[in-house]
């Protein structure tokens, strides 16, 4: 029955590494894959998700029964207000309908499968370039993808210009996906004044933002990291948000995110989440119980009876202020590594300017190594990356800073 079926393509970045594994080298590094490492190269479990399992665990009122399509609705109130803001009038007016999901890729794929059935507009522009599996949820939900000027390879940094001129041309109403902070591949996010600009020109033209948001936390903090999708959900306009804790609390694998839909009005909200259910329903049912449960406990060690608490130290309840810290120090991490691969290629002379290294942010960093540059990396170096010169820095040590930069050194010098 199934001999004529075609032998798919690999994933380039699976391809990747596949070809990690495989290589016997003690010197192989893997910056493929957008993942944590710690120093020792190994995966690393927040304390904060270790305390909440343990709470989890020993909570013997618990159960493991289905949750409902829409997912945990403590884990929904609480995912909207981390990412509108405690006080967001659109959650204090009933007007945001949101649903737990399978991690960003699960949100973003519901997201882009309600907009093909139940809006007008099928085009989405992305940026150019995006995350590599974003052009993957748009073709399966049936949509047209164009794209918008984002990096410019002269400066390493944001071509504004060229990404307003993009959206400029856009026909109206058209989707724009957006990445809130820790733009992945490139590391670039505009400023408070380019996103307002941003925002003014797609409200204007009626572009409806779909906000991807990976790294809440992962560049400044939690609210400043929200502040584009914040400043879109001001001006009470419509938009879409994907949040995922793969990255911020570590919990890939348990794939827990959400989809967020802010709507004009309370029954356009509730009729919008009626259709996700109908979209959700045939695919999964309903979403896994544990990821939620543990984001759950960390977010609402936050409130104590429905109110913020600033000092989340009172009363023992520090979960939340634990995962805080525990990013931070994940980031400063970060922060410290691109700092001390700009230094090692100055002090190599390295051809080329790499203060981009230090200006880019979040988990990645777009080299401007190129294809062949790439190959060479890996075959001389062992060094793993994205074909188009991504490289994870949290895969990185400091102990393989110097093998790396003389691996660049080599590259850019052949
Ligand atoms: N969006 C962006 C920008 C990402 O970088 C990733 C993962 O790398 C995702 C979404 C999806 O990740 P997940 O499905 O694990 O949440």
């Amino acid at each position: 029955a199934f001999e004529q079926v075609a032998r798919a393509a690999d994933i380039p970045i699976y391809a990747v590494m596949a070809a990690f594994r495989e290589d016997p080298s003690p010197m192989k590094l893997n910056l493929g894959f957008g993942v944590y490492r710690t120093e020792e190269g190994k995966p690393l479990l927040l304390n904060a998700v270790r305390q909440a399992e343990q709470l989890l665990v020993n909570d013997l009122s618990a159960d493991k029964e289905y949750l409902p399509i829409t997912g945990l609705p403590e884990f929904n109130k609480l995912s909207a207000k981390l990412i509108f803001g405690a006080d967001s009038p659109a959650i204090k007016e009933n007007r945001v309908s949101t649903v737990q999901c399978l991690s960003g890729s699960g949100s973003l794929r519901i997201g882009a499968d309600f907009l093909a059935k139940h809006y007008y507009q099928h085009t989405v522009y992305l940026s150019q370039p995006t995350y590599g599996n974003h052009p993957n949820f748009f073709a399966a939900a049936g949509l047209a993808m164009k794209t918008y000027h984002y990096y410019d390879p002269k400066t390493n940094g944001l071509d504004f210009q060229g990404m307003l001129q993009d959206l400029g041309a856009a026909a109206s109403g058209a989707i724009v996906l957006l990445q809130a902070s820790g733009h992945n591949p490139t590391g670039i996010d505009p400023t408070a004044q380019q996103w307002e600009q941003i925002r003014q020109l797609m409200r204007l033209k009626r572009l409806l933002p779909f906000f991807d948001c990976a790294y809440q936390g992962f560049v400044m903090n939690m609210d400043a990291d929200a502040l584009p999708v914040r400043m879109f959900v001001a001006d009470g306009g419509e938009c879409l948000v994907a949040q995922s804790y793969s990255k911020t609390m570590g919990l890939y694998g348990e794939r827990v995110g959400a989809l967020s839909v802010v709507c004009k009005t309370t029954d356009v909200a509730s009729r919008v989440e009626s259709q996700l259910k109908l979209l959700i329903r045939p695919m999964y049912s309903n979403p896994p119980i544990h990821g939620a449960s543990i984001v759950t406990a960390i977010l609402k060690d936050r409130y104590i009876h429905g109110v913020y608490i600033l000092s989340a130290l009172q009363d023992g309840r520090e979960m939340y202020s634990r995962w805080v810290t525990e990013l931070k120090q994940l980031t400063d991490r970060i922060a410290t590594l691109r700092q001390q691969l700009h230094l090692a290629l100055l002090d190599r002379g390295t051809p080329g300017d790499w203060s981009h290294i230090t200006r880019q942010v979040g988990m990645f960093s777009l080299t401007g190594l190129n294809a062949e540059q790439v190959a060479f990396l890996i075959k001389e170096y062992h060094i793993y990356m994205s074909p188009d010169g991504r490289i994870n820095m949290a895969g990185l040590s400091s102990k393989a800073v110097p093998y790396l930069a003389d691996a660049i050194h080599a590259a850019v010098t052949l």
